[in-house]
């Protein structure tokens, strides 16, 4: 790890240089922090279950024709992916109202929506990522029309393929973050992909029975169990680290 160059480092990963010229190697960290950096902690276990997590996700997506920037799993806590150009855009998929927009519009947390509903927000730290509309977006140059538009159409996309993948396996997938970013071919030629991680850091899953939280509320909120509840998800997912099965048997369906 060490004599690698460093590209990047985030809250929960960090960006090496890859071995060729336009991948780079994303390492996924037990770091977990909340409210902005306010609360900082560590999760065992967490940045190895992250990465086969969002490995399992993105390939499923790319199965469906998602373009990701996913390349593949170099070990336990390091994948190869392609370097892309992020987007300073959070995308947010909700499908019941949680976390901010329970206080946004006083909703109550579990109700669910009307409709899903996609938000964006600037992606910068300093600014507490404000939430922003797509004239923003625009406006200011960090995305095009046509590229915000193809955001737009993906993320929808995405959030209905997840929300049937996770129901599958008893959970409910309340809402989450995706980031995207452009991706340079030899002919100059820009593509839209989906980039960073999916993983119970950027997602908020419910048990469909109890309604127990098995993502990172259970760390911003102290409720305990958080290392058991990510292992749950990779269990569901049938993608637990501790098998090393070659063949990933792929999710176990729940009735
Ligand atoms: N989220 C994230 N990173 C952020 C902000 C939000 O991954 O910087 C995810 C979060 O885990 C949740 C969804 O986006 O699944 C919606 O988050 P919300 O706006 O409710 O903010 P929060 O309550 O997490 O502060």
């Amino acid at each position: 790890m060490s004599q690698r160059r460093k590209i990047y480092e985030g809250k929960a990963k960090v960006l090496f240089e890859g071995p060729e010229p336009g991948t780079l190697v994303q390492y996924f960290k037990d770091d977990a922090t909340a409210f902005n950096n306010e609360k900082k902690g560590t999760i065992a276990g967490k940045g190895v279950l992250n990465n086969r997590i969002s490995e399992y996700l993105m390939l499923r997506l790319n199965e469906i024709g998602i373009p990701t920037h996913f390349m593949r799993r170099l070990n336990m806590r390091e994948q190869l992916v392609r370097e892309v150009e992020i987007i300073p855009v959070e995308v947010v998929a909700r499908n019941i109202a949680a976390g901010s927009i329970c206080k946004r519009f006083n909703i109550e947390e579990g109700t669910p929506l009307p409709r899903s509903i996609i938000e964006y927000y600037f992606k910068n730290d300093e600014l507490g990522d404000p939430l922003i509309s797509e004239e923003h977006i625009t406006a200011f140059g960090w995305a095009s029309p046509p590229e915000i538009d193809e955001i737009l159409s993906m993320s929808l996309r995405i959030n209905d393929f997840l929300s049937g993948l996770f129901l599958g396996i008893g959970l409910k997938l309340v809402d989450f973050k995706l980031e995207f970013g452009r991706l340079y071919d030899e002919n100059d030629q820009v593509r839209i992909v989906l980039a960073d991680e999916i993983s119970p850091d950027g997602c908020r899953l419910w048990d469909v029975k109890t309604n127990e939280k098995m993502d990172k509320d259970r760390f911003r909120r102290d409720l305990g169990g958080v290392e058991e509840a990510y292992q749950e998800v990779a269990r569901r997912l049938g993608i637990l680290p501790e098998s090393e099965q070659q063949d990933i048997k792929g999710p176990e369906t729940i009735q």
